[in-house]
């Protein structure tokens, strides 16, 4: 590794520098690039180790697509991504694999994820399989550890998904997640797709698990309620841009940012307690408005917001905003 890419702190796992992800937007024969939609426009934030690390907005935010760029499924257009100091665009054929193994997901729909044509115990087996230095009977062995880890029984392994409920294959799911030892965890809408009654059981899990693995996880939700109950950290997204960051107990003790009112407003009230709801749609990322992205919905906006962009700053401690009711 070179002395160039090392973060300066090594509590931190994974760093975005300034990054950007535009799709082109192509038209005619010659697929002309006609504009961009920038999905993600120059974010820039840190996982620490064995931390839960908040991201939460509306659908069609960048959050989500985030999320494509640590797992590379999608390149990013400019700016850097740091793991344990390394720019994952740079990794070799090798390191790509041991990252790809550090770095594991969980997406909000299991039944998608998981072939309903093979056992349980050949889903969590996969990530494993290219593993040179490990026997069957190792392999073996390390899917009934992580199905118990997950909260399942090791007679689960002989099973197919179609016969365990959403909440057992969101387990299935996690088994195997961990079944690499992975540092980080990407957590994409986890519980969203789950009966409520489970759903606290699951979060309480979650969390449980990294107290005793120490592992880290990147939560993606639009739920306020979930990313505060679970979350160390947390950014707001909006448009491709994050407009507030901070401790989640900071944020909800001083929110700052008028999107974030809102939106804790929508998760903790009724429109009959008074809850800000918010006009309009989230401005679109091809397109979006300009100066503050946010000023057509917002109820504080003044006239310079339609022309001057505000830059994310720290407001308090730790405690950033981006919006020019801030000095
Ligand atoms: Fe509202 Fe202006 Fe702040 Fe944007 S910069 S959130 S429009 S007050």
């Amino acid at each position: 590794m070179s002395d160039n890419t090392k973060t300066k702190n090594d509590n931190v796992l994974l760093e975005f520098i300034d990054v950007k992800k535009y799709f082109p937007i192509r038209q005619g024969v010659f697929a002309k690039t006609k504009g961009y939609i920038k999905a993600v426009d120059g974010i820039s934030y840190d996982i620490r180790k064995g931390e839960t690390f908040g991201l939460v907005g509306e659908s069609g935010c960048g959050k989500s697509t985030t999320s494509k760029l640590v797992l590379l499924i999608e390149p990013i257009t400019s700016g850097k991504i740091l793991f344990d100091g390394k720019d994952i665009s740079n990794l070799s054929q090798s390191e790509r694999q041991a990252y790809r193994e550090s770095v594991q997901p969980v997406f909000q729909d299991p039944t998608g994820s998981l072939d309903p044509r093979c056992r349980v115990s050949t889903i969590i087996a996969e990530p494993l399989q290219v593993r040179k230095n490990m026997t069957k009977e190792q392999i073996h062995a390390r899917v009934l550890e992580v199905l118990e880890m997950a909260g399942l029984r090791s007679d689960h392994a002989e099973l197919f998904p179609h016969q365990f409920s959403g909440g057992q294959r969101q387990r299935i799911a996690m088994a195997r997640a961990l079944s690499t030892e992975p540092k980080l965890i990407i957590l994409d809408e986890p519980i969203s797709s789950l009966d409520v009654s489970i759903r606290a059981n699951m979060m309480n899990q979650l969390l449980d698990l990294q107290a005793k693995l120490g592992i880290s996880y990147m939560l993606i939700a639009h739920d306020l309620a979930v990313i505060l109950h679970m979350s160390t950290r947390v950014a707001v997204m909006y448009v491709g841009k994050i407009v507030e960051t901070g401790d989640s107990k900071e944020l909800y003790e001083h929110t700052a940012h008028p999107y974030t009112k809102a939106l804790f407003a929508a998760a903790f009230h009724s429109a009959n307690e008074g809850a800000l709801i918010l006009p309009g749609e989230v401005a679109s990322p091809y397109n979006p408005p300009s100066g503050c992205h946010f000023h057509p919905r917002c109820p504080n906006a003044m006239p310079k917001c339609k022309e001057i962009e505000p830059l994310l700053k720290e407001i308090s401690p730790g405690h950033k905003a981006a919006c020019h009711l801030f000095k």
